[in-house]
C-alpha cells in the first residue's frame, strides 16, 4: 500500500494563532499560561478559514516548556490548548492536528533537557509527514519567531514569517523567511496564492 503524499500547512501557535501574553517572570511576551489569558490574534480566524478551503491540512507545532521548567503544572498547559481550541471552534475553525513539545534546555526532569521535537530542531514536522502521509517539501510552515523559520528551513519547506509586534525579541535580522507578513490572514493569502499556481 501506499500512502499518498501531500503538502500541509504548519503552524506555530502563540503570536500567529493567539495573542502572546505578558510574562511577570521574564518580562517579555510569551506563551499565555493559564487558561482566561488566551485570546485569538487579529487576522487568525479568518487566515485559518482561508486555509482550510485550501483542503490542505492544518498542523500546529508549538514549543511549550513553561511546565519543564516549573512555572506552571502540565494541567495549565492543557487548558490552554483547550481553550485555544474551544475559541477556534466558536469561529468554525478545527486543526487537523496539534503537536506540542514540552521539553526545554533547562527542564527541571533531565530528560526533558534533550529531544528531537523543539523548535528549530524538526521533530514535530517529520513525525506529523510520517503519521499523515506529507511532504515536507512542498508543505509551508507559518510561524513568528526565528525556531518557526529553522524548523521549516531544516526539512526543505516554504518559510512564511508574521511578524506580530510583541514577539521581535524572538527574531533575528539573520534567519530570513521565504515571505514575510504581518499576520495570518496576510499569510494565508499566500499560501492560497501560491497553491493555485
Ligand atoms: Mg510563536
Ligand atoms: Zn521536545
Amino acid at each position: 500500500m501506499t500512502i499518498a503524499s501531500q503538502p500541509a500547512v504548519f503552524l506555530d501557535r502563540d503570536g500567529v494563532i493567539n495573542e502572546p501574553v505578558h510574562d511577570p517572570q521574564d518580562g517579555r511576551p510569551e506563551a499565555p499560561l493559564r487558561a482566561q489569558d488566551v485570546a485569538l490574534a487579529p487576522g487568525a480566524v479568518e487566515g485559518l478559514a482561508e486555509l482550510a478551503r485550501t483542503g490542505l491540512p492544518l498542523i500546529v507545532v508549538s514549543n511549550q516548556p513553561a511546565a519543564a521548567k516549573g512555572k506552571v503544572a502540565e494541567s495549565d498547559l492543557a487548558a490552554v490548548h483547550a481553550r485555544v481550541v474551544e475559541l477556534l471552534a466558536a469561529e468554525g475553525v478545527a486543526i487537523e492536528d496539534w503537536r506540542y513539545c514540552f521539553d526545554h534546555p533547562d527542564a527541571l526532569d533531565e530528560a526533558r533537557r534533550d529531544c528531537a521535537c523543539r523548535k528549530p530542531r524538526p521533530g514535530m514536522l517529520e513525525a506529523a509527514a510520517s503519521d499523515h502521509g506529507l511532504d515536507l517539501t512542498a508543505s509551508w510552515i507559518i510561524g513568528d519567531t526565528d525556531a518557526d523559520v529553522g524548523a521549516g528551513r531544516a526539512v526543505g519547506a516554504a518559510t512564511i514569517l508574521v511578524e506580530h509586534p510583541k514577539t521581535a525579541h524572538r527574531r533575528s535580522p539573520d534567519l530570513v523567511a521565504d515571505v514575510v507578513v504581518g499576520d495570518l490572514a496576510a499569510a494565508a493569502a499566500w499560501v492560497v496564492g501560491a497553491a493555485a499556481r
